[in-house]
């Protein structure tokens, strides 16, 4: 089990240093590393239409045109006929998670409400795709996409929207290193060998779904961040490590920072015993974070990585009757929700000025509150799941320990924010002056 991450971290940022963005890569990089073995160790209901103008020419995935009579029809059909979709494995019937109850939640994942992508946008998207997988993978491939557009449209939305503009590393790139063809996962997998575990899966549903699970979540990092002025013209001239933005339910979701609180690598010392996910997310080591600075900017990557987590979460419930074995979904969301009350914990305690700040930016508070409600809501619906929650009781444990979430309780009391928990982020920025919510394209 001994897994030089480090070694593998610079590896990857000397791969990439020749690139513009090279600090910002940096970060994709390392939480792939951090997905893959994380998953080997192993919505919303928005209503943007008011928000988005309606083109005649998209298809809008559901929009006004899709009821929810038809999405229910849908879902009856996936909840029951294995056949469409998951394939045939008969033995599963008998497995416990089939009598867990997703389809409320599978409702909301399959709410298309502003999401619309046009006919050339898909064209583009799969004469892109067809180019990475061999034939006969891609055609599966397309046929998958069918059935995703469909269970998880954000997810969908998202694929097809940051590819378009992103860089082929930041982008495409993400097909390519989880379907194995490159050399950056050629050394993942290298790396991987220690910990004496598959990636691969027997059925392609299965293993195709734990496959979107980690590029839905690398490209939402690739739509956040200091990526976002690839999405929206008005956000060009912000600096990085300024604000907040994150790629949320198929909007940029944009705070200005009133300043800088302290850095996210002071945690590992509140913690006990770290592991491997703690050390990844946490230990700057001797990274050399100085220049870059990326990560080292106080708490703004645990947002970052909660949102993705939670994606990550989404992507599986809305396609679990693909999956039959345990991909871990709950764990890594959960770390990250402890991380989040460790740095909110230090933040009260060590640094009140910080805690005056955070809790007073009705912003960032809303920002905090709409993050840890959706972290929270997925933990809780995959935690009776098998599949999705191996190795989640100590981390459980931690996180609804009076100790620790009594941090989220006082920060939401402090706040006062809790009064808008049902706003959707487009209301909140109506009401509140600090929150900025952009179409992509903008
Ligand atoms: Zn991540």
């Amino acid at each position: 089990m001994k897994l030089n991450f480090k070694k593998i971290l610079f590896l990857y940022g000397n791969n990439f240093n020749r690139c513009r963005a090279k600090s910002i890569l940096f970060i994709p990089v390392l939480t792939i590393i951090t997905t893959l073995i994380i998953l080997s160790l192993s919505s919303c209901c928005i209503d943007y239409s008011k928000f988005l103008e309606p083109k005649s020419e998209e298809i809008n995935l559901s929009g006004s045109e899709e009821d929810a009579a038809k999405i229910g029809e849908l879902l009856e059909e996936y909840n029951f006929d294995d056949g469409d979709f998951s394939g045939s494995d008969d033995s599963r019937d008998e497995d416990s998670f089939r009598d867990i109850d997703y389809t409320e939640i599978k409702m909301e994942l399959a709410d298309t409400s502003g999401l619309g992508v046009t006919p050339e946008e898909e064209e583009e998207f799969f004469a892109n795709l067809g180019g990475i997988y061999p034939e006969e993978k891609f055609m599966q491939v397309k046929e998958y996409f069918e059935d995703f557009k469909i269970l998880y449209p954000a997810g969908y939305f998202t694929l097809i929207k940051v590819t378009r503009k992103q860089d082929y590393s930041a982008g495409y790139g993400w097909f390519e290193v989880v379907h194995g063809n490159n050399l950056y996962n050629q050394e993942v997998m290298e790396a991987l060998k220690d910990f004496e575990i598959s990636l691969v899966a027997d059925d392609f549903y299965e293993q195709y779904t734990i496959d979107m699970t980690t590029i839905t979540h690398e490209l939402t990092h690739c739509g956040s961040g200091s990526f976002i002025y690839l999405f929206v013209k008005d956000l060009e001239d912000y600096k990085w490590g300024t604000y907040y933005s994150y790629l949320i339910d198929g909007h940029i979701v944009f705070i200005e920072k009133d300043k800088m609180f302290f850095s996210k690598y002071e945690l590992i010392q509140d913690i006990k015993n770290p592991d491997d996910f703690d050390r990844i997310y946490l230990d700057a080591g001797e990274l050399d974070v100085g220049e870059a600075g990326v990560s080292d900017i106080d708490f703004t990557m645990i947002l970052d990585e909660l949102n993705a987590y939670s994606v990550s979460a989404k992507c599986a419930v809305a396609c679990e009757e693909c999956v039959k074995h345990s991909i871990n979904i709950g764990f890594g969301l959960l770390k990250q929700m402890s991380h989040l009350e460790l740095y909110l914990n230090r933040c009260y305690e060590k640094y009140p000025e910080d805690w005056v700040s955070i809790s007073g930016n009705k912003g960032v508070a809303f920002l905090i509150m709409k993050l840890w409600l959706e972290a929270e809501k997925y933990a809780d619906a995959v935690k009776d799941d098998e599949r999705f929650n191996e190795g989640n009781q100590s981390v459980t444990e931690f996180v609804y320990h009076p100790d620790n979430y009594g941090i989220i309780e006082k920060y939401f009391s402090d706040s006062e924010i809790m009064a808008l928990k049902d706003m959707t982020f487009l209301e909140a920025s109506k009401k509140l002056d600090k929150i900025r919510v952009y179409d992509i394209d903008s």
